[in-house]
């Protein structure tokens, strides 16, 4: 560990960050800890992008490790963030994590839509590491939903660009699960040809094949019928000088247990199969494996069958059914569990988004506010850059302070809510209405030149001027003035085209309130 003081540099993080995405290391503990490093560093350069990538890498560590919950609830806490911020590779990532949480929790069919949308996110420059896996993510689960053609498709594109780029241990992952489900299916001729290309692959990258590949393997053997193959296969594994790089993967060990056991009693070797299964449940009790447990269950029936013993048999088969309906249940504790860490951060995100909306919002009239125009302004004025005209006028009350006066602040007030509908119906419904001030308020036009502006802004002066105010301000008049202005052409910015209009308003106001003038006023003037 070095504790350099150079500044943090933002390509550096995400390079690591890449590599932590391209992922296959063969701890999870550290990843976690890398991935928390890359987030407070990308916290203290201002990069919310990395922040978030790294948070989802984490949140994808817990998944891989089995805690649905946490790394469900801290995705989709990142989700909406992500959505804010936008940015595809950040979202195809997203998905890529919702995609895993739901595969996690049964729901294959919102797994899948997320595969889909992480796909639609994944832009052709990603690095071709991250395509094909988000390839592979989508194969998988299109296989397992029933779609066995569009999987390969799939598999064979990911598979093509992990050659294309010598990534010989990303293409020995998915020829892994090609051979996997070709074996699901039964189809022993495409198990078969898949197992020599892994074999070979492995042999000229000089890769030794990992427990979860040769698990992969015996199971093609084992529906060949090749029982003795299986066990050839699965004995480095289950030595007890198996070294650990081979073996540290998932519950390889336990399942190639299983198998072995399993290959053993086909060929009546009935010791041997009973010594693995011991070995089996050993290791269940020490890592509290409930599934692998209830499978040994079912192969220690088979075995005491296979051996004429038929009450122990039937004993360990009710504990293998008692077993799995406990576990079943207890999946779906954990479903609904993680379903509600969903719907709670659902919540969440729509409570946000009140806010944000609340925050654009004028509290008095539930028009918008100077924020909310300050942040329209220069995305309606950039709509002019290609000749297009927009307009921008001011409003100002006519001698409000003598409603204030005469009456009272509170009836002031009623004017100013009571306005914003006279403005809201006069207006066009395109327009943004905003109250910038006390009794100020900018209209902005999008699409609309200075003749027709000029039109608006009259029917809304007429409007107010019109309306009822009498019962309101006990006989007090109510009319506004406004200057508009009309820009086409990228040259305008917020600022000169809010001058132009306050100069036009100013010249409102002189000449003697409740009109409009706009630039051709203030041109000839
Ligand atoms: P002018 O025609 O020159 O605009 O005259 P005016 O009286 O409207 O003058 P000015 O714009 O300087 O003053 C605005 C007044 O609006 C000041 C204040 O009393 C009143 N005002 C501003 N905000 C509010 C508000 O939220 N509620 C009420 N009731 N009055 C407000
Ligand atoms: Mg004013
Ligand atoms: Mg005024």
């Amino acid at each position: 560990m070095t504790t350099t003081h150079a500044p943090v540099d933002a390509g550096r993080l995400a390079d690591d960050l890449l590599t932590l995405e391209i992922g296959f290391t063969a701890s999870f503990h550290d990843d976690a800890a890398v991935a928390e490093r890359i987030e407070r560093a990308a916290a203290g350069i201002g990069r919310p992008d990395l922040v978030l990538r790294a948070r989802l890498a984490r949140a994808v560590v817990m998944l891989r490790e089995g805690e649905t919950v946490e790394g469900g609830r801290l995705t989709h806490r990142v989700y909406p963030e992500a959505v804010e911020l936008g940015g595809d590779y950040l979202l195809a990532r997203c998905h890529r994590a919702l995609s895993i949480f739901f595969r996690q929790l049964g729901d294959n069919a919102t797994a899948l839509a997320h595969a889909v949308q992480c796909m639609s996110h994944t832009a052709a420059d990603v690095p071709p590491a991250i395509r094909s896996r988000h390839l592979m993510c989508l194969a998988v689960l299109l296989d397992e939903t029933g779609s066995p053609q569009e999987a390969l498709r799939a598999f064979t594109e990911a598979l093509a660009l992990a050659t294309a780029h010598h990534d010989s241990e990303l293409a020995l992952h998915l020829l892994n699960n090609m051979t996997y489900t070709a074996y699901e299916r039964g189809d022993l001729p495409a198990a078969e040809e898949l197992v020599r290309r892994m074999r070979a692959t492995a042999e000229s990258a000089g890769i030794q094949l990992n427990a979860t590949c040769l698990d992969t393997l015996a199971r093609v053997a084992m529906l060949g019928g090749r029982h003795r193959e299986v066990a050839q296969i699965l004995a480095p594994l289950l030595a007890d000088d198996a070294p650990r790089h081979l073996i540290d993967v998932g519950n390889a060990l336990e399942e190639a247990l299983l198998t072995a056991a399993e290959a053993y009693r086909e060929l009546g070797a009935a010791e041997r199969a009973q010594t693995l299964l011991d070995r089996l449940f050993r290791l269940c009790a020490e890592h509290d494996l409930a599934g692998l447990q209830a499978q040994g269950r079912e192969q220690q029936a088979l075995l005491h069958a296979a051996t004429g013993r038929y009450q122990e048999a039937f004993e360990e088969y009710r504990r293998f059914h008692v077993e799995t309906r406990v576990l079943t249940s207890a999946q779906q504790d954990a479903r609904s569990r993680a379903l509600q860490a969903v719907y709670q951060a659902e919540e969440a995100r729509r409570a946000t988004d009140t806010f944000r909306e609340l925050a654009h919002r004028d509290a008095l009239t539930g028009l918008h506010n100077r924020r909310h125009a300050d942040e329209e302004l220069p995305a309606v004025l950039a709509t002019a850059a290609d000749g297009t005209p927009v307009s921008v006028a001011l409003l100002d009350l006519d001698h409000f302070k003598r409603v204030n006066d005469t009456r009272s602040h509170a009836t002031g007030d009623l004017v100013l809510r009571r306005l914003a509908g006279v403005l809201t119906a006069a207006a066009p419904p395109d327009a943004v209405i905003a109250r910038i001030g006390g009794e100020e308020f900018v209209v902005l036009l999008p699409g609309t030149d200075a003749a027709q502006a000029r039109q608006t802004c009259e029917r809304i002066r007429s409007a107010v001027a019109g309306e009822d105010w009498a019962a309101l301000t006990g006989g007090l008049p109510v009319t506004c003035s406004i200057g508009v202005t009309t820009v086409t052409g990228p040259a305008a910015t917020p600022a000169s085209a809010l001058a132009a209009a306050d100069r036009n308003l100013y010249a409102a106001k002189r000449a003697g309130r409740d009109r409009v003038c706009d630039d051709a006023v203030t041109a000839a003037a």
